[in-house]
C-alpha cells in the first residue's frame, strides 16, 4: 500500500493503473467498520482501491467540530493496509484548496432540506470536495454510505449533472450490535450519552416494524419513530422523504422513502436513517 499526499504523486501512481478498474472511497478518517464496508465493496467491484482521508474544512460551519474532529492517521493507515487498499490519499488542506481558490460546486434542491436546512454551506463543501477528489483520482466507481443519505443523493445528482464519468454506489449503514449507526463522532459520546443515543435507531427500527405490519400512512410511521426519539436531548429533525427526490413522502406510501433523523445527544450531533420500502403485495 502506498500513502500519498500530493496530487502529482497520486496521478503518477494511478497512471500505471489506467488499464484497471479504479474504485474510490472518500472519507474523513478515524475509520470504523462502516468505512471498511465501503472498502470491501470497492475491492469486490474494482481492481485498485483508493481511500482518501481528508477532513474537509469547507463542509464544516464556523461553530462546528472541525478542530476537534477525531484523527488517528497511523491507525487508519493500518486498517487500510489490512483491508487491501492500494493507495491512501491524505492531502493537506493547501493541496486540495490552493491559494486563490475561488470555485465551488453548488448543490441544488436536494441540498436544501434535512441536514442542508441546518448546516448552511455544508453540501456546497461536500459537493466541491467530492468533485475535486474525483477529478484527482479519476476513479471508475465511488462508494458512499447510506448513513449519510442526503450526501449520497447530492453526490449522485452531481455526478449526473456534471457528466462525471463515474458510477456512484451506496453501501448499507453498518451498525454496532446494539443498533447505533457507526460514526467517527460516536467517540465524543460519554457512556451514558451513548446509551441514550440508542433511542435514534430504536425509533427508526420501530417505524420499519410498523411498515412491515402494514402501516402506509406517513404521519403514523413518523409518530412511531418520534415516540422513541422524544427521549433524545434535542431532536433537530425527523422526516420521511421520497428516497429519490428527498421531497416529503406522501400517503399512502408506495415508493421507497427515507426516514431521516438528526439529533443532539449532549453536544454531539448524530444522524441516522432507514429506507422504508413498501412492498406492492403487502
Ligand atoms: P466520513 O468519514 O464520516 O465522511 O464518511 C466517509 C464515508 O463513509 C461516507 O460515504 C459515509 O456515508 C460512510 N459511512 C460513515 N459511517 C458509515 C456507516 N456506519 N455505515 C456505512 N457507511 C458509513
Amino acid at each position: 500500500m502506498q500513502t500519498i499526499t500530493t496530487v502529482a504523486e497520486l496521478r503518477a501512481a494511478l497512471a500505471k493503473a489506467r488499464d484497471q478498474r479504479v474504485g474510490f472511497v472518500p472519507t474523513m478518517g478515524y475509520l470504523h467498520d462502516g468505512h471498511l464496508a465501503l472498502v470491501e465493496a470497492s475491492r469486490a467491484q474494482s481492481d485498485v482501491t483508493v481511500v482518501s482521508i481528508f477532513v474537509n474544512p469547507t463542509q464544516f460551519g464556523p461553530t462546528e467540530d472541525l478542530s476537534t474532529y477525531p484523527r488517528d492517521f497511523l491507525r487508519d493507515e493500518k486498517l487500510c493496509r489490512d483491508a487491501g487498499v492500494a493507495i491512501v490519499f491524505a492531502p493537506e488542506a493547501q493541496e486540495v484548496y490552493p491559494a486563490q481558490y475561488d470555485t465551488c460546486v453548488e448543490a441544488g434542491e436536494l441540498a436544501k432540506s434535512l441536514c442542508g436546512a441546518f448546516r448552511p454551506g455544508h453540501f456546497r463543501g461536500v459537493a466541491t470536495v467530492v468533485c475535486k477528489l474525483i477529478n484527482m483520482v479519476q476513479p471508475d466507481i465511488a462508494f458512499f454510505g447510506q448513513k449519510d443519505f442526503q450526501q449520497f443523493a447530492v453526490v449522485r445528482r452531481m455526478a449526473i449533472d456534471l457528466n462525471l464519468p463515474i458510477e456512484i454506489v451506496t453501501v448499507p449503514t453498518v451498525r454496532e450490535p446494539d443498533g447505533l449507526a457507526m460514526s467517527s463522532r460516536n467517540r465524543y459520546l460519554t457512556t451514558e450519552e451513548r446509551q441514550r443515543a440508542l433511542a435514534i435507531s430504536r425509533g427508526l427500527f420501530a417505524a420499519e416494524a410498523e411498515l412491515r405490519a402494514g402501516e402506509r400512512e406517513c404521519e403514523k410511521l413518523i409518530a412511531m419513530a418520534r415516540r422513541h426519539l422524544d427521549e433524545i436531548d434535542r431532536l433537530q429533525y425527523l422526516e420521511l422523504v421520497d428516497a429519490e427526490t428527498l421531497e416529503p413522502a406522501s400517503n399512502p406510501l408506495t415508493h421507497p422513502a427515507a426516514l431521516c433523523a438528526a439529533a443532539y445527544v449532549g453536544s454531539t450531533r448524530l444522524i441516522d436513517n432507514v429506507i422504508l420500502k413498501p412492498q406492492v403485495s403487502d
